[in-house]
C-alpha cells in the first residue's frame, strides 16, 4: 500500500528535575548545598532516509516521543540528557503544522531538522544559594518538552511529471527510458503509487521522471485516485502529458487533451501554469487514415505546447523527446523547495507582574503566563519551595493587587490549581 500522507504527535523528552542536596564530608559540620541539575529532555528529529518511498510507516505508531533527561543528583552531579528520538523520512517530506496547515519544513535538502525540542532540565539547589538563602531546600522540576501534532505528506521530487488518462502508456515511456520499473498492464489504475526514474540522455545529462497513476475526468473534485497523486507532481519542473493518439480505447485524444488541462487547473492554477510538453504516443496504432494526429496538434498548439509523436511501444520518437526534454529542463528553475510559512511562536518572557484575577465569591482565581510557569516549577510538598513561591507572589504585587480589591481573610486563592486560603 501507498500511503502518502499521515499525522502524527511528536513530543520532546521531559527534563530531569533538580536536586536537593547537601554537602557532607567528615567534620565538616554543614556543607553548602550540592544538588545538581537535570538532564535536558532528548529532542525528535526528523531525518531522510533515501531508501524509504513511503509514509507507510506512520500509519501504524501515531505518537514519537524522544527520552526524557535524568534527574539531577549530589555532589552537583547532573543528571543525563535525554535521548534524542530520531524519525526518518523519505525525501520529499513536506511537514505542516496540523492545526494550521503551515508548511513547518521541506525535508528535500537532507540537513536534520528538530521537529519537536526537549525540555530544559531543571535547576539543582546548588544554583539557588545566596548570601541570605544559605540552604535552599528546593530545586526545580524539569519543563516538559515541545509537544506537537503534524502532517507530514510526500511530494516527490522529480523534474518531469508525466500526467495523461490511464492506460495511454505513461508507465511504459517511463520503464522503457529509465532504470523504473513500474507496472504496466492494459488496464486502468494499474499505477498505484509514483515510480520515479531516472534518464540518462547523454554524458552528464541527466533528469527524473515521475509517473503517477492516470488522472481521470472529475479528479480534481476528488472522484477517484488521481486527485491524491497530483501532488506528487507539485513540485515538477516540467510535465509531459500523455495522450493515446491512436484512440485505441475508443476514446478522442483531443477532448482527453482538454479534459486532463481542465484537471490540471481545477487541482491548482499553479499547475496548469507549468510548463508542458504533449507526447502522442502509440503511433504506432494509428490507423492509416486518422486524422486523430493533425486534429490533436492543432488543438495542443492553439493552447500553446509543443507535441511531439512517438510510440513507447516501438520506441519510434523517444530518443528525441528525451533530448527535447532534456534541453527544455535546462532553461526552467530547479525543483521547488518549500520554502517554511510557519511561523515559531516564540514564547516571549512573560512579565511576572502581568496577571488577572477573576472573583467568584470567596475564590479568587488569578491566571497569568508567568504565574503558570511559576506553579510548574514548584515542589508544593516542599516548605521551602512553597516559601519562595509566596515571596514571588508578593515581590510582583499579587497580593497587594487582591487587598485592592477586596480580599479578605479566609477566601480562597486559586492559581493554577494550587489553593490556598489567603491569611494577611
Ligand atoms: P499508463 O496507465 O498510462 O501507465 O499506461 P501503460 O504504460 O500501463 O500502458 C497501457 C497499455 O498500453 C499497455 O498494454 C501497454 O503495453 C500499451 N502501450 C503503451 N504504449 C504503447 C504504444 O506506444 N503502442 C502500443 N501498441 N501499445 C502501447
Ligand atoms: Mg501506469
Amino acid at each position: 500500500m501507498f500511503v502518502d500522507k499521515v499525522r502524527i504527535t511528536v513530543i520532546g523528552g521531559r527534563g530531569g528535575d533538580g536536586a536537593v542536596a547537601f554537602h557532607r564530608e567528615k567534620y565538616v559540620a554543614s556543607g553548602g548545598p550540592d544538588g545538581g541539575d537535570g538532564g535536558h529532555g532528548g529532542s525528535v528529529i526528523l531525518r531522510v532516509n533515501d531508501n524509504l518511498s513511503t509514509l507507510l510507516d506512520f500509519r501504524y505508531k501515531r505518537k514519537y516521543q524522544a527520552g526524557a533527561g535524568a534527574n539531577g543528583m549530589g555532589r552537583k552531579m547532573s543528571g543525563k540528557r535525554g535521548e534524542p528520538l530520531i524519525v526518518e523520512v523519505p525525501r520529499g517530506t513536506v511537514v505542516r503544522d496540523a492545526e494550521s496547515s503551515r508548511i513547518i519544513a521541506d525535508m528535500s535538502t537532507g540537513e536534520d531538522f528538530v521537529i519537536a525540542r526537549g525540555g530544559r532540565g531543571g535547576w539543582g539547589n546548588a544554583h539557588y544559594a545566596t548570601p541570605t538563602r544559605q540552604t535552599p531546600r528546593f530545586a526545580k522540576a524539569g519543563l516538559k518538552g515541545q509537544e506537537r501534532d503534524v502532517i507530514l505528506e510526500l511530494k516527490l521530487l522529480a523534474d518531469v511529471g508525466l500526467v495523461g488518462f490511464p492506460n495511454v502508456g505513461k508507465s511504459t515511456l517511463l520503464s522503457i527510458t529509465s532504470n523504473a520499473r513500474p507496472k504496466i498492464a492494459n488496464y486502468h489504475f494499474t499505477t498505484l503509487f509514483p515510480n520515479l526514474g531516472v534518464i540518462y540522455v547523454d554524458e552528464g545529462v541527466s533528469f527524473v521522471m515521475a509517473d503517477i497513476p492516470g488522472i481521470i475526468e472529475g479528479a480534481a473534485e476528488g472522484a477517484g485516485l488521481g486527485h491524491d497523486f497530483l501532488r506528487h507532481i507539485d513540485r515538477c519542473r516540467l510535465l509531459v502529458h500523455v495522450v493515446d493518439v491512436s484512440g485505441s480505447e475508443g476514446r478522442d485524444p483531443v477532448e482527453d487533451f482538454h479534459a486532463i488541462c481542465r484537471e490540471l487547473k481545477n487541482y491548482s492554477l499553479d499547475l496548469s501554469d507549468r510548463p508542458m510538453i504533449v507526447a502522442a504516443n502509440k503511433i504506432d496504432l494509428l490507423p492509416p487514415d486518422s486524422d486523430n494526429l493533425e486534429r490533436l496538434r492543432q488543438a495542443v498548439e492553439e493552447a500553446g505546447y509543443p507535441m511531439y509523436p512517438i510510440s513507447a511501444g516501438t520506441s519510434q520518437g523517444i530518443r528525441n523527446l528525451m533530448r527535447v526534454v532534456a534541453e527544455r529542463l535546462r532553461t526552467l528553475p530547479p525543483v521547488t523547495i518549500y520554502e517554511p510559512d510557519y511561523v515559531e511562536v516564540v514564547e516571549a518572557p512573560a512579565d511576572p507582574s502581568a496577571f488577572e484575577v477573576e472573583h467568584y465569591g470567596s475564590t479568587w482565581l488569578v491566571t497569568g503566563a508567568w504565574l503558570e510557569r511559576l506553579v510548574g516549577n514548584i515542589n508544593f510538598d516542599d516548605y521551602e519551595s512553597r516559601n519562595y513561591f509566596d515571596q514571588q507572589l508578593r515581590k510582583y504585587g499579587l497580593f497587594q493587587r487582591l487587598e485592592e480589591l477586596g480580599i479578605q481573610d479566609g477566601d480562597t486563592v486559586d492559581i493554577y490549581d494550587i489553593e490556598f486560603e489567603y491569611q494577611r
